[in-house]
């Protein structure tokens, strides 16, 4: 048989499939973190527009509060030019008396208003009367006929600009109305608001924001170093104006460096580059105030939003790198697991195999011992009807043996009745019947022994029931000497033989084992036919208990004993040292059969003082209750 052992390589596709699992997910790995960066400008623009959005509100405040502020101011210069006052210190230029008056009502006024400064002009623009006459940069005397709120508010009865104040160098919006008696124009009344204060409230916030004029000029900005620069280009009829009406200094005029990109719906992304080269990155938004033609931008630095998409992006790399990692230990243990199971698989196929091969052998080698069984047992059976006919043939030949000394023993008795019967009639006719008597009683006793030996000899000669059980082993050996009896009387032996006393049982056939006896008997006579007397001992020797023990007859002769050889093969059938028509050499072999079919044993050893000594070794048995004392027919 092959020997498939457990570590039998696997078979390779096993062994494959992990690894082209783990190959498999680190594409897919690979294409997640491809499509996590592509994603990225997408993820960016999310977040900006975020940003962007939540900044809206705060610039639609700054717009709201700018033209507020602006809307609330523009109505103020024609209300005030039409104080009496002011008409009247316009046509009396010369009337000194009514300047600190004006001054004084006007400052009040600015003050009740919340504005900035309020003037009047002539017609030549020089200033007449200020609220900030106490001022250092009082306007007072100024001429202020270049600035367009002023040729505007005369030619067409409201001014506004916005400029970089000339005396108080603070940024404002100036609104200006005409001062006039029934048709006539006698000058100019000018609102001036400062706007820097809203920037302050702009710098509270991250993002900055910026105003810019339809000359693209950052006016406004909580940025201070973004005054009056420009985003976009100034058109040349607007630097020339600029220069005309003096409203802001012209060298500050520097462009922004700015770079914008449509980001989303009224959005733009904007990159400021400084002159250092450092780079600022915003989001922008616009929203227009319509009177003065102003765009009020919101820039939210964008910082914060890439930031937060690159944080997005590290999670869901990371979220992508941790499935990746469950993804790889779950491929590893199912391959495990695959694996394990093939293995048991193929050790269980193996194992099934292996038990086919044996169960297999197992058959083969029952088939085999029953066919060896049955060939035993039909040999047996011919060895036991050889044995049989054997066993018969044994017996007819020591019945020839005996049948010379047979017709003496007969002829003898009955020459003897013959002779006593003649007596008896003899006797009869003398009339003496007391002596008619005794040789009619020898005779029936004559006749007794004879039919004794008849019996005997029948039984002997009879073919056995094969039944084995307990015999009464003093019984049978008295039945063989007798049947030897007229043998040995004719070679006029001695036999020495003490009956046991209680009676042996022993397992046996009760013929048979006659037998045998007869046999050794008839050897031992044979083997001392040169003898004078010949002399036979026989011995009972019983070892343990009735139920259990054994029972050995020794039968010695003072024979020659028995040769090396002899000694070797005296049990072979066939086996003779006697004349041909002396032996068949079948007497001790079949004896030897015969008692291990009752479980003993039949040995020979040669004495040492002389003559061969063969022992007959039974196991004893109880005497049976139903035959106690008596004898047990075969
Ligand atoms: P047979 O008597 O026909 O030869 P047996 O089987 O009875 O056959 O005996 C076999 C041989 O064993 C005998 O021929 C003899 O040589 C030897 N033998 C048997 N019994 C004795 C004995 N008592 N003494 C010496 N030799 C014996």
């Amino acid at each position: 048989m092959i020997d498939r052992t457990a570590t039998a390589p696997l078979p390779d596709p096993s062994a494959a499939r992990p690894r082209r699992a783990l190959r498999g997910l680190l594409a897919v790995l690979a294409a997640a973190v491809l499509l996590a960066f592509a994603a990225l400008p997408r993820i960016e623009a999310h977040y900006l527009e975020r940003a962007g959005a939540s900044d809206r509100a705060t610039l639609r405040l700054a717009t709201e509060v700018l033209r507020g502020a602006l809307e609330r101011t523009e109505a103020l210069p024609a209300l005030i030019a039409e104080r009496p006052i002011l008409v009247q210190l316009l046509r009396e230029p010369e009337n000194a008396g009514l300047v600190p008056f004006t001054n004084e009502l006007l400052r009040q006024s600015a003050l009740s208003l919340d504005v900035s400064d309020i003037y009047v002009m002539d017609l030549e623009g020089r200033t007449v009367a200020t609220s900030n006459y106490r001022s250092e940069a009082s306007f007072l005397g100024r001429n202020f006929a270049f600035r367009p709120y002023f040729t505007e508010a005369l030619s067409e009865g409201v001014g506004r600009f916005h400029a970089l104040g000339t005396t108080s160098n603070q940024r404002g919006y100036f609104f200006a109305a005409p001062v006039i008696a029934e048709t006539e124009r006698l000058g100019v009344v000018a609102v001036k608001i400062t706007l820097d204060g809203y920037e302050e409230t702009w710098a509270n916030s991250e993002s900055t924001i910026i105003v810019t004029d339809t000359s693209n000029v950052i006016f406004l900005s909580d940025r201070p170093d973004w005054h009056f620069r420009t985003l976009g280009p100034v058109p040349e009829p607007a630097i020339e104006a600029i220069a005309a009406t003096r409203q802001y200094p012209l060298d500050a005029l520097q462009p922004l460096q700015a770079r914008r990109t449509p980001l989303g719906p009224d959005m733009e992304r904007m990159t400021v580059t400084d002159a250092e080269g450092g780079a600022e990155d915003f989001v922008f938004q616009t929203a227009l105030i319509a009177a003065p033609g102003w765009r009020v931008s919101i820039l939210t630095p964008t910082a914060p939003a890439i930031a937060q998409a690159w944080t997005v992006l590290g999670l869901v790399l990371l979220l992508i790198v941790v499935s990746g990692l469950i993804a790889a230990v779950v491929v590893q243990r199912r391959a495990q697991l695959m694996e394990r199971l093939a293995r048991q698989h193929s050790q269980q196929a193996e194992l099934e195999a292996r038990v086919r091969d044996r169960t297999r052998d197992l058959d083969e080698a029952n088939a085999r011992l029953r066919g060896e069984v049955e060939e035993r047992r039909a040999a047996e059976e011919r060895l036991r009807r050889t044995q049989a006919e054997l066993v018969q043939a044994g017996k007819l030949a020591a019945l020839g043996q005996m049948s010379a000394a047979l017709s003496h023993e007969f002829n003898q008795p009955l020459a003897a009745v013959k002779s006593y019967a003649d007596n008896a009639a003899t006797f009869l006719d003398r009339g003496r019947a007391a002596e008619a008597r005794e040789n009619v009683g020898r005779i029936s006793a004559m006749a007794d022994r004879m039919a004794t030996i008849s019996r005997h000899l029948r039984n002997f000669a009879r073919r056995p029931q094969d039944k084995t059980g307990p015999v009464p082993l003093g019984a049978v050996i008295a039945d063989a000497l007798e049947l030897m009896q007229p043998r040995l009387s004719k070679a006029g032996a001695e036999v020495r033989h003490l009956a046991p006393d209680p009676e042996t049982w022993v397992l046996g056939g009760r013929v048979r084992l006659q037998q045998v006896i007869v046999n050794l008997l008839s050897n031992a006579l044979d083997a001392m036919a040169d003898n004078d007397v010949p002399r036979i001992e026989m011995a009972l020797i019983s070892e343990g208990g009735p139920e259990d023990g054994t029972c050995r007859l020794d039968v010695r002769d003072h024979g020659p004993g028995l040769s090396k050889d002899a000694l070797a093969q005296a049990f072979d059938p066939f086996f003779t040292t006697k004349e041909p028509g002396q032996g068949l050499g079948l007497g001790l072999s079949i004896s030897y059969n015969i008692v291990r079919d009752f479980d003993g044993r039949l040995s020979v050893l040669n004495h040492p003082e002389g003559g061969a000594v063969f022992s007959v070794t039974l196991r004893r048995s109880a005497a049976p209750a139903e035959t106690q004392g008596g004898m047990a027919a075969e």
